[in-house]
């Protein structure tokens, strides 16, 4: 199987064209144009230090955990802000809760479980990912939170889409930390300082019951995971290795699956648990559903 030889998003990916050198059309024109890691940490730093009260953007997930450690260790008053999806997994659940406890900071949930309860039951039938709609879901309704706070800023455990600048200027501005900070020193982070190490769960996600249903969902009709080339451009920025992407490229099996289902039975909505029970039993053909 070819990949690019920078990035290492494999061929066989809707859009990808490698050219002669067998380098991809994103890396060849986003290449010259790489911001500096450090230079890009240094300002995610200046900028957490000239906020005093933030909100944090946290789903229990690694990057936002790793994004919650460094505003803790630098703005004066820091408030977590928790969007519940109905699709977050109990292991994160138990992570923020732990977090708030070690940090002795607030924290707010808020969310409408049932509008994303509707967005997945579109999507997933369909074999269509709910990702992007989701994040944008997500982002509204932390800002919103933001200005309800009356925060100074807006942090999040993003590194994406990369700018030059990790502030993105909205009210309040959003301070994008995981610019610059590739995924193992994440890790170190938030073992170091909350004494946790989230494990993956599929794809790239250590939060989201959703994700490794839509991933298997989407790699069965189109045989490739519709993360390569977000995954891509973190390989491309330094932020995971070649070897990191191509783990979570792979789908899902079946036994994974049902031992999420398991996992998660009594605490994710029933409606949930009913979708991803037929996304699994539709994907796995009809000689193993239940
Ligand atoms: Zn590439």
């Amino acid at each position: 199987l070819k990949h690019c030889r920078v990035c290492g998003i494999p061929a066989d990916v809707e859009g990808v064209e490698l050219d002669e050198e067998g380098v991809c059309r994103a890396c060849r024109s986003q290449l010259p144009h790489l911001p500096d890691p450090g230079e890009l940490r240094e300002r995610v730093i200046e900028e957490l230090e000239s906020h005093d009260r933030v909100a944090v953007a946290v789903s229990g997930g690694l990057d936002s955990l790793a994004a919650l450690v460094l505003a803790a260790r630098h703005c004066r008053e820091v408030t977590m802000v928790t969007v519940d999806t109905g699709a977050i997994h109990p292991e994160a659940w138990r992570r923020l809760h732990l977090a708030r406890r070690r940090l002795d900071v607030e924290w707010r949930v808020v969310g409408d479980v049932d509008t994303f309860l509707e967005l997945f039951e579109r999507r997933l039938p369909r074999n269509q990912s709910p990702c992007g709609p989701c994040s944008k879901m997500i982002e509204r309704r932390c800002e919103r939170a933001a200005r309800e706070l009356g925060v100074d800023a807006l942090v999040t455990g993003h590194e994406l889409p990369h700018g030059t600048d990790p502030v993105v200027p909205k009210d309040p501005p959003v301070i994008r930390a995981m610019c610059g900070l590739p995924e193992r020193e994440r890790r170190e982070l938030v073992r170091e300082e909350l004494g946790l190490s989230p494990r993956k769960l599929a794809g790239y996600t250590s939060n989201c019951v959703v994700l490794p249903f839509a991933l298997k969902r989407f790699h069965e009709e189109h045989g490739y995971s519709f993360e390569a080339p977000r995954l891509a451009a973190m390989v491309r920025m330094g932020y995971l290795s070649k070897r990191e992407m191509w783990e979570r490229l792979e789908p899902p099996g079946e036994e994974e699956l049902r031992g999420l289902l398991e996992e998660c039975r009594g605490w994710i909505p029933r409606r949930l648990e009913r979708l991803l029970r037929e996304t699994l039993s539709s994907a796995s053909g009809p000689e193993s559903g239940e």
